[in-house]
């Protein structure tokens, strides 16, 4: 039977930096709506991101998150702040967020200098779109770094946000409302 679990991504390696803004007053809402900053993934979805994690690693990168699984109250009181925009997913939907399939991501270099992507995370706008192509070289390279990387383990992207991607076998999970521990 496939392995539905949770599990915090530091356990499974310490090589991911994590810099979780919905943890923070430091994103769109303006409002903290995570206890903690604790990254959890479903299992199978944590181990694909490791080895993407490995393979940056080799070439001088490493994955910065900024979101990963909400648990279902988190997106309730996020849909509660910024209703009916496109922005938050609808609670009776739920996201991919939901599932523990999704991660809001980006790369850092060796001294840990956030790549630039063209936008900032959450910036909601054509300039955030994969398909915008007046971006400098740079930053469709960097782009092009994140996707085809994370591609080969199994994760999509979506048109409008570039630091968004899922996990394609966990896409069809339930949402779920686990909830972790905060020390
Ligand atoms: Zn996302």
């Amino acid at each position: 039977m496939k392995d539905t679990s949770f599990v915090n991504i530091l356990t499974l390696s310490s090589d991911f930096i994590l810099d979780l803004k919905y943890a923070t007053e430091d994103n769109f809402l303006k409002q903290k709506v995570y206890d903690c900053p604790d990254c959890y993934l479903r299992k199978n979805t944590a181990i694909a991101l490791m080895k993407a994690n490995q393979e940056l690693i080799k070439k001088g990168f490493r994955i910065k998150l900024f979101d990963c699984y909400r648990p279902l109250d988190v997106q309730k009181k996020m849909w509660k702040i910024l209703p009916g925009t496109n922005y938050v997913a609808n609670p009776k939907k739920g996201s991919k967020h939901n599932r523990g399939a999704a991660v809001d991501l980006t790369l850092v270099d060796s001294l840990g200098n956030e790549l630039n992507m063209g936008t900032k995370f959450d910036f909601f706008g054509p300039e955030a779109h994969h398909s915008y192509s007046k971006h400098s070289p740079e930053v469709l390279q960097n782009r092009k770094l994140l996707k085809e990387t994370l591609a080969k383990y199994n994760f999509k992207s979506i048109y409008n946000e570039w630091w968004h991607y899922e996990y394609r076998p966990e896409i069809q999970s339930n949402v779920s409302n686990f909830k972790w521990k905060c020390d």
